[in-house]
């Protein structure tokens, strides 16, 4: 997150609950009879006493916000009961009303649910609002939503603009300000953002796939910008359109499965679809038809060859439809099977409006100069079409003709990053447009339109990107670059430079950066296996998790459990928020084993301080554990006798809960929280005969002999 915005998740947990806390207890006070005025008085005081003010002090102060708060804004925002976000909860209600309220509040987790969002309201208001003017700048709460991802003109957030715009109309109390930058009270706010609070509320607690996505938009700029300075590749040529773009022309979005946006560069340059049509048709005909009628005319293997070779497979089918043969049968199923009875036009239509939907709305139109060239410059996709009617390729009833013509007019559909990004977020997202959330497509529909873009989207690149990138993608001749993320999000790279095989050479690059840097290749998740970030955890999550597993091993005296940590590469030296280590609680609970092998093995200092000032031996004699005590005060006799032994840095001092997590580079590097000794370390240790102060016993889990093997098994 950008410095200075608040997030629910981390600056207000504490508020919330503390508030949520006096709202509860007030509310139990709160007599039936006492009027709403009074409530909300009591809350202001509570408010207030927070800051300080007393006695006449607070009156006066509460008189002042009052007058402050109620007109003229507030007059007119609730005397007009048409508006939208007016609160009906308080408009008078009906005996027979009242009854069905009651009834469905004693049956359903609504109530909570509503009431968990007014909480969500107030604690939005009060990370947002000025204590002196007890208002809120909406220009600063619109900021702090566009950090989590979400836009100002995301669908999903439409009313919520709409009421800004109603508010500033009917509010001539503030005159400087815009709609967006105008500054509201408190029940104005509530009624401004209720209708769109649940996507607020989960913006700003940061559970979106991407909790930290201000982080990760940086290190895709990064990437972008090194991209940029790629000058290889040749610009299309084969029609005079595609020959004209600019080839410094560079842009990039991302659209995330829960509509969180980032672009940058050329990304609303119109470009033509060209074979990033292709997925899509695709996508349509196993919507319309199921995958069995589909591949009874078209195969699923890569060709092996270029896209447009004339060649078929063994069974004198296309070998997939991502190459031009492939998508030419597809077009053909559409008018022969899908939509047998509509002219051309009307399927043209039809697809743009599936195109369309897939993109929640946003540009897909149509280039006629490309479509006019891409037909003159057609002899080879002719070719195709006529080899392929020669071999019976295509369905019964086929036009031939009207096929091409399709054909052409889905490569000439014009779109740009923007728009894209959020195709394949759909893609991404099982069919789901995650912007306007309606189902386009079946989840199985995009299952096998992944599964083909994997192993056939780059061309004759498709076995190299499979391996070298392991996601879905599908490109285009005109420099596009389709990347799905499945289940986190859709990415769309437009550069019109090409390499040999037709790739863009910027398209191509950023997307083998992405994976060497994040965890995405589809086997990243292997165990064991990466160091790469992985976005997609909370920050504080991946920590707390980690010191849990690691302090409950300790402390259950599970020394099996203590080994996997530290072969995962674990930084056994993690402590809580009261600093107390894996040391100490095994050490309290008298589990000998685990001391030896937190010393021996992994090379744990023997003297952390908890927030108490406790080392693990004073725990292990509080507690009465002789043997323990008995092995590290010898343990710890010995390395004092030695200047090496156990780095005095106090683990405690990296162990505050909020603490940013240390990157992986961190761990790697630190000399103190890597579990493996570095080889200068263990070598001396090794030659002084020092491995460990204590001879381990005969019968331990934990022999000095292991620990010297340990060190040479991979991974350590
Ligand atoms: N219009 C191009 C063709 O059919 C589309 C192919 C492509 O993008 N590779 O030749």
């Amino acid at each position: 997150m950008l410095k200075g915005v608040p997030t629910l998740a981390g600056r207000n947990l504490r508020l919330l609950t503390t508030q949520a806390q006096v709202l509860v207890h007030q509310r139990a006070k709160a007599s039936a009879a006492e009027p709403v005025e009074d409530f909300d008085q009591e809350t202001d005081l509570l408010k207030r006493a927070k800051f300080g003010h007393t006695g006449k002090q607070l009156q006066q102060k509460i008189i002042n916000e009052k007058n402050l708060r109620a007109p003229p804004l507030m007059n007119l925002v609730f005397a007009n009961r048409k508006l939208s976000f007016y609160d009906t909860s308080s408009t008078p209600k009906t005996k027979e009303d009242n009854a069905k309220l009651s009834q469905r509040r004693h049956y359903s987790m609504r109530p909570h649910r509503e009431q968990e969002q007014r909480n969500a309201e107030d604690v939005l208001f009060d990370m947002f609002a000025s204590e002196e003017t007890g208002l809120i700048s909406m220009g600063k709460f619109l900021a702090g939503l566009k950090t989590t991802g979400i836009r100002r003109n995301d669908p999903r957030v439409r009313e919520l603009m709409d009421n800004l715009k109603k508010v500033h109309k009917l509010n001539n109390y503030e005159t400087g300000s815009s709609a967006e930058t105008q500054h509201l009270n408190r029940e104005t706010f509530k009624a401004v953002v209720a209708p769109n609070i649940v996507l607020i509320a989960k913006a700003f607690r940061q559970q979106f796939v991407i909790p930290d996505f201000t982080s990760f938009v940086k290190d895709i700029e990064d990437i972008y910008n090194r991209c940029k300075t790629n000058t290889l590749g040749k610009l299309a040529d084969y029609i005079p359109q595609l020959a004209r773009y600019n080839p410094d022309s560079w842009g990039l979005s991302i659209c995330t499965i829960d509509g969180q946006r980032f672009s940058i560069g050329d990304v609303d340059v119109p470009f033509t679809l060209q074979s990033c049509s292709k997925p899509l048709t695709y996508a349509i005909a196993l919507e319309k038809l199921g995958p069995k009628v589909v591949h009874s005319y078209v195969g699923q293997e890569p060709s092996g060859r270029n896209f447009n070779e004339l060649v078929l497979d063994q069974n004198k089918k296309p070998h997939n439809p991502m190459i031009n043969a492939g998508a030419i049968l597809t077009c053909s199923l559409m008018n022969a099977l899908v939509k047998p009875d509509m002219t051309s036009a009307e399927i043209f239509d039809y697809t743009m409006s599936w195109f369309k939907r897939l993109s929640g709305g946003e540009y897909i139109g149509f280039n006629n100069a490309v479509f006019l060239s891409e037909r003159e410059a057609a002899d080879r996709n002719y070719a195709l079409g006529f080899y392929m009617r020669e071999n019976k390729c295509f369905p019964k009833r086929t036009n031939l003709k009207e096929v091409m013509d399709f054909y052409f007019q889905c490569c000439s559909m014009e779109t740009n990053c923007e728009a894209m990004s959020v195709i394949a977020a759909s893609l991404a997202n099982g069919g789901i447009c995650p912007t306007t959330e309606e189902k386009v497509f079946r989840p199985e529909v995009i299952r096998d339109v992944l599964s083909i873009m994997h192993s056939c989207g780059t061309y004759d690149y498709s076995g190299q990107f499979a391996f070298k990138v392991g996601l879905p993608a599908k490109s285009g001749v005109s420099g596009g670059m389709m990347l799905v993320i499945p289940n986190v999000m859709g990415i769309f790279a437009w550069s019109p430079p090409l390499d040999h095989l037709g790739n863009t050479v910027r398209g191509l690059q950023f997307c083998e950066e992405l994976v060497s840097m994040f965890n995405f290749h589809r086997y990243d998740n292997l165990k064991h296996l990466s160091n790469k970030k992985d976005p997609r955890k909370h920050r504080y999550e991946t920590k707390g998790l980690s010191i849990v597993n690691l302090l409950f091993s300790a402390a259950s005296g599970d020394v099996t459990a203590l080994r996997r940590h530290r072969l995962s590469g674990m930084d056994i030296t993690l402590a809580d928020y009261d600093g107390r280590t894996a040391l100490h609680l095994a050490a309290s609970e008298g589990h000998l084993e685990c001391v030896k092998f937190l010393l021996e093995q992994c090379h744990v200092p023997h003297n952390p301080k908890d927030r108490w000032g406790n080392l693990p031996v004073d725990e292990a004699e509080n507690f009465g554990h002789c043997h323990v005590v008995e092995f590290l005060r010898s343990w710890a006799e010995k390395a004092d006798q030695s200047s090496e032994e156990c780095k005095p840095e106090a683990v405690t001092s990296k162990t505050q809960a909020d603490e940013e997590i240390c990157s992986t580079s961190d761990l790697e590097t630190s000399p103190t929280t890597s579990p493996i000794p570095t080889p200068v370390e263990s070598g001396s240790r090794a030659g002084s005969g020092r491995s460990s102060p204590v001879p381990s016993d005969a019968g331990s889990t934990a022999s000095a002999g292991s620990s010297i093997d340990d060190k040479t098994k991979p991974g350590l």
